[in-house]
């Protein structure tokens, strides 16, 4: 069966030239932190990684924290940048109680912040219009003097939109707030420049730019100091205790160098993929709505509304076809509620049932597309057919 993977927002395949950067570290066993020869080695692997990594989002080396995951990136930042340990933060720079985010961030984002919340924190759980953008004027009005970080996401994992993030952070800057943004989905699809962004923090993910699952980095601005979220040795400047994870961390750094050399190309390879799959969907199938901006979005990620059937029907169809796609966040999916980013763009919730995610990846091609326009419109045709929702099958 010819197999056609769409779900690249819920993660990537490694890049052949990170394959190769990983065979090529199998024997680099030593401990980074370890004096001897095979200690420096390891140390100097780590390094370049995090010079590559640095490069790519224009950071300093020593402004990247290497962690496990995306999620755990957003964790170290809440939590650690709002914490309250005298050990840590004397009582003089002991940080506000307040905290604003966006109804749409990723659940590693939302659920540390409503954790807070239990222990006592205002927030400011800011709404989207109905592409899924944030109102720079409302997060503005919603900083007060017990503001201590605000957090929105560089762009949506579910229907791509790109937010304003240079304008929302110069924003906080101005009110000297710290400013958060989950870029795990944006980089190395977005020019992400982290100076001209004005950001104090920002987390990316490994598995989301062709690199392994179980490496990811933290931009942390030089100067802010944050509690650490794993408490141990001094590795990452005392920020993350752990052992590193080598040949995760060389898998990231060569899976930036090559983001940085080929980004350009491949999202304008990417983009037209999408165009020709959402024009082929709309051509052919009635009673589709598109999710997201139409123009402030991923290049990578097309959200459709197929209307009258349920999602989880047609992923499942195309599955059996072959065809990976998703019903919502990677993360989402497993429960029946529809998703939170759905219903806060307005969707009721019989449409926000009936949305499937189209994610593209660099080797994606036009036959995959072809191959998703042959297979796609005759499922939708038949689930509608069984639809007792379905117009055609109302008496
Ligand atoms: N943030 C966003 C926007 C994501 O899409 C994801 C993963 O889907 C994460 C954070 C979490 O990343 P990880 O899977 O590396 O923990």
């Amino acid at each position: 069966m010819r197999k056609t993977y769409l779900d690249n927002n819920a993660t990537t395949p490694l890049h052949p030239e990170v394959k190769e950067a990983i065979a090529k570290s199998l024997d680099l066993f030593g401990n980074a932190s370890s004096a001897h020869f095979f200690g420096q080695e390891a140390r100097k692997a780590v390094d370049d990684a995090r010079k590559k990594v640095a490069a790519l989002i224009n950071a300093k080396p020593g402004e990247i924290i290497f962690t496990s995951c995306g999620s755990e990136s957003n964790n170290l930042v809440i939590k650690g940048a709002t914490c309250q340990d005298v050990y840590c933060k004397p009582e003089e720079s002991r940080p506000g109680k307040h905290i604003i985010t966006s109804q749409i961030e990723h659940p590693s984002v939302i659920n540390p912040i409503k954790s807070l919340e239990r222990q006592g924190f205002k927030v400011t759980w800011l709404p989207v219009d109905k592409y899924g953008l944030v109102d720079p004027a409302l997060m503005e009005k919603a900083i007060t003097k017990q503001t201590v970080l605000i957090s929105i996401m560089t762009a949506n994992n579910e229907i791509g939109t790109i937010e304003p993030i240079a304008e929302l952070a110069q924003i906080a800057r101005k009110h000297e707030v710290y400013f958060h943004t989950d870029a795990v989905q944006a980089v190395g699809k977005l020019d992400i420049d982290v100076k001209e962004m004005s950001v104090d923090f920002l987390s990316l993910s490994g598995h989301k730019l062709y690199a392994p699952k179980g490496v990811a980095a933290t931009y942390i601005r030089e100067g802010i100091s944050v509690c650490p979220l794993l408490q141990g040795g001094h590795q990452e400047r005392g920020l993350r205790g752990g052992t590193e994870n080598t040949l995760g961390i060389i898998a990231l750094g060569k899976a930036c160098e090559v983001a940085m050399r080929d980004r350009q190309e491949n999202v304008e390879r990417i983009w037209k993929l999408r165009e020709k799959l959402r024009i082929g969907i709309l051509e052919k199938i009635s009673e589709v709505i598109i999710n997201g901006h139409p123009e402030k979005v991923l290049p990578t990620t097309l959200s459709v509304i197929f209307r009258y059937i349920e999602g989880e029907s047609i992923l499942l169809r195309l599955s059996a076809e072959g065809i990976a796609v998703s019903t919502g966040s990677a993360c989402a999916s497993g429960t029946l509620e529809p998703s939170h980013v759905l219903l806060a763009i307005g969707l009721p919730h019989e449409l926000a049932h009936g949305t499937i995610r189209f994610s593209f990846g660099i080797e994606n091609t036009g036959e995959d597309i072809d191959y998703t326009l042959e297979v796609l419109p005759g499922i939708i045709r038949q689930l509608r057919e069984m639809s007792p929702l379905w117009p055609g099958n109302i008496k």
